[in-house]
């Protein structure tokens, strides 16, 4: 694997691979990964002749500043995980290499009703952080395909929104939600969870689960407060959203239409840990 730390390194390379008519793959993330990242690195590298990832841990999509100090960072392990699964490029820059100009906003991104649901009611100015790093990362790449996970399918619908406005020729492909074998969603914050709470987190696996079964047949306010009701009781601090929403725009739903397709969404604590996972229902 060739890293890159350098943004005009990196574009000479890209240029030059293009110029041998080669199909670029680029899976952006914050780093600590795991098999859930991998699934997108295993993927894109079917799909494409040369697979970029990029480790980056973007300080202006953190509303949090305390989320963004605790953020676990696992280079030595990443570089070597990224190895082992025939990872070509990694793009590893630094701030400034990202945001020579400063980190402000230089513009803000028209995006709709999208931008202010769910994470964006709970984590204000988010989805702008996460436009600026993923327009100048896409600027700097210019893959042709872009690989990301339904794990943040909101973050989807909001970049598919920004490659629209800001004319960008990529395709963006989201690939499933990587669990492990017993259910939990794989994300780079369980490793800020201790054992006892990475069992309680399964919960949430669980109360989806029930949702989708049961939401033909019962009220969707109904099994809300029953699996907030579960979270609680096994040990979850704070619900931020278990919302029902359409697929193609996130529009909230009161009750399951089965004639669209809908997913149901959550956000919520523990251990001062904050999970999200979601699952379709078709
Ligand atoms: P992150 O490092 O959290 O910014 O994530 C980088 C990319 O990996 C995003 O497109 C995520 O949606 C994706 N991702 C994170 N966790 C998973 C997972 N468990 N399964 C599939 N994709 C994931």
């Amino acid at each position: 694997m060739i890293i890159f730390k350098k943004v005009e390194d990196i574009q000479n390379y890209i240029s030059k691979q293009k110029s041998n008519d080669k199909t670029i793959g680029f899976a952006p993330t914050m780093g600590a990964l795991h098999a859930g990242h991998m699934s997108l690195i295993e993927f894109g590298k079917i799909e494409s002749d040369i697979l970029v990832a990029s480790i980056f841990v973007n300080p202006t999509q953190f509303n949090d500043k305390s989320d963004f100090e605790k953020y676990p960072i696992t280079i030595d392990a990443d570089i070597e995980l990224l190895e082992k699964n025939h990872c070509d490029v990694l793009f590893l820059p630094n701030v400034s290499e990202m945001y020579p100009d400063g980190m402000e906003l230089k513009e803000h991104y028209n995006l709709g009703p999208v931008e202010n649901l769910l994470e964006g009611a709970f984590r204000p100015g988010h989805f702008q952080g996460v436009c600026q790093v993923v327009e100048r990362l896409l600027r700097i790449v210019t893959p042709h395909k872009l690989f990301m996970g339904q794990k943040d399918f909101q973050q989807v619908m909001v970049l598919r929104k920004m490659i629209e406005l800001k004319k960008i020729d990529t395709n963006l492909i989201m690939l499933p939600i990587k669990r492990s074998d017993d259910g939990l969603a794989l994300s780079s914050r369980n490793a800020r969870l201790d054992k006892t709470n990475l069992n309680h987190a399964l919960t949430i696996i669980q109360v989806l689960e029930k949702i989708k079964s049961s939401i033909s047949k019962t009220s969707f306010e109904t099994l809300k407060n029953e699996a907030e009701e579960t979270l609680l009781k096994n040990g979850f601090e704070k619900i931020d959203y278990i919302e029902l929403a359409l697929q193609n725009d996130l529009t909230p739903l009161s009750n399951w239409n089965n004639e669209k397709p809908s997913i149901v969404l959550i956000a919520a604590w523990i251990g001062g840990v904050r999970l999200i996972d979601n699952i379709l229902i078709d």
